[in-house]
């Protein structure tokens, strides 16, 4: 079966392997220069001042964040379970909200952003997903967030890349905290959470709050290449394979700009068999169709493909499929991918099966290769 959900996506072969070694002790000079060893690479991932990794999935990143970077109000963007999932963090953590709603194939607008925050002077901090999973939605966060910055400096940018790094190159000028989980672009099983810090964000977090999620108290234990509680060793030394995976593949560039060439020609090679893709901001890390037969289509692709795709939940449970686009993905397996949506409209007597699919997604993403040459 090919895992083509937006997370979890699959380990690579050398991953499972890595993480396959005996069990390191966490205290230790060895495990020690393995952890130095991924936190300088982790900050080169991140481009941010600081970073941190916790044992925990990313909604544990998302409470570190929002309780030690967010102490009165946090205006947060609700475009989906994800944006909504800032709400209830900041309800359960004691701080007061403030929601900006949309529906899940709309991006925030940089407006609406303002216009909460001059009618609020309380809001100390503003959450936003890069990628909304929900429905494959991008966010313009750069532009929010140089806004909101503009606006008043002090104020805190939360930006949840847990779909977006690894996935395109984030400029973090403007954001203060950036995080990251294990099983979406970073290709590992759940369980390890990553946030990048700006020196601003430092700062702020002060003493920190809480007691496991305090990030005051990581950030002094990482700085030495430890952790406060016992590391999560193993996804440490899987998260290190990974990156140095990476930068064999030819560096996080290309592994960027390969994944916008190939969410491209998937989205090109639905919408050619008549599908339509459901974000009007569409994010690269996965493709996301609303379509009647949504649930029919996923059926047949598990069942008579061999392709598991992830559905949709709550109002748009049964309506959209999402393709995932994250990671190091091998072509050919794409390619099986739009074929077999395309026989599965076949099967459900939509249109007649002619290829379609897998000669656009090809001919998009093989494009510069394919042009004549020049004789
Ligand atoms: C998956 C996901 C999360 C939540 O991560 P868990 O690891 O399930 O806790 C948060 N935000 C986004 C955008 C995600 O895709």
């Amino acid at each position: 079966m090919l895992l083509f959900t937006p997370g979890p996506t699959p380990v690579p072969e050398n991953v499972r392997q890595a993480m396959a070694a005996v069990s390191m002790h966490h205290r230790t000079p060895e495990f020690e220069a393995i952890f130095k060893a991924t936190r300088k690479r982790l900050l080169e991932l991140f481009a941010t001042d600081e970073v941190v990794m916790l044992a925990a999935t990313g909604t544990g990143a998302m409470e570190a964040a929002v309780s030690n970077l967010c102490h009165h109000t946090l205006l947060y963007v609700n475009a989906g379970k994800f944006g909504e999932r800032f709400g209830h963090i900041a309800t359960a953590v004691g701080l007061e909200r403030v929601e900006l709603r949309y529906e899940w194939d709309t991006p925030a607008s940089v407006d609406d952003v303002m216009a909460a925050l001059h009618a609020n002077r309380d809001i100390d901090a503003v959450a936003i997903q890069i990628c909304e999973s929900a429905g494959g939605l991008r966010h313009p966060v750069e532009t929010i967030a140089a806004a909101v910055k503009a606006f008043n400096p002090e104020i805190t940018v939360i930006a949840d890349g847990i779909t977006a790094i690894g996935v395109e190159r984030i400029d973090v000028s403007h954001i203060d905290c950036v995080i990251a989980g294990s099983q979406k672009a970073l290709m590992l099983p759940p369980g390890l959470a990553m946030l990048g810090l700006s020196n601003a964000a430092v700062v702020k977090i002060g003493a920190g709050k809480g007691y496991y999620f305090n990030l005051a108290s990581e950030i002094q234990k990482q700085r030495q290449n430890t952790t406060a509680y016992t590391a999560a060793t193993t996804l440490v030394v899987g998260l290190l394979e990974v990156l140095e995976t990476i930068e064999r593949y030819g560096g996080a560039g290309k592994l960027y700009c390969d994944t916008a060439r190939r969410a491209k020609a998937v989205r090109f090679a639905l919408e050619a068999i008549g599908l339509h893709s459901y974000p009007t901001m569409p994010a690269k890390a996965m493709t996301t169709i609303d379509d009647v037969d949504a649930a029919a289509i996923r059926t047949l692709l598990k069942e008579d493909f061999g392709v598991n795709v992830a559905g949709g939940q709550d109002h748009l449970k049964g309506k959209i499929f999402r393709i995932n686009q994250m990671g190091l993905i091998p072509l050919h397996e794409t390619v099986w991918v739009v074929n077999s949506i395309e026989l599965s409209l076949a099967l459900l007597g939509r249109r007649p099966y002619d290829g379609t699919a897998s000669r656009t997604f090809n001919e998009e993403y093989f494009k510069n290769k394919l042009v004549p040459k020049e004789t």
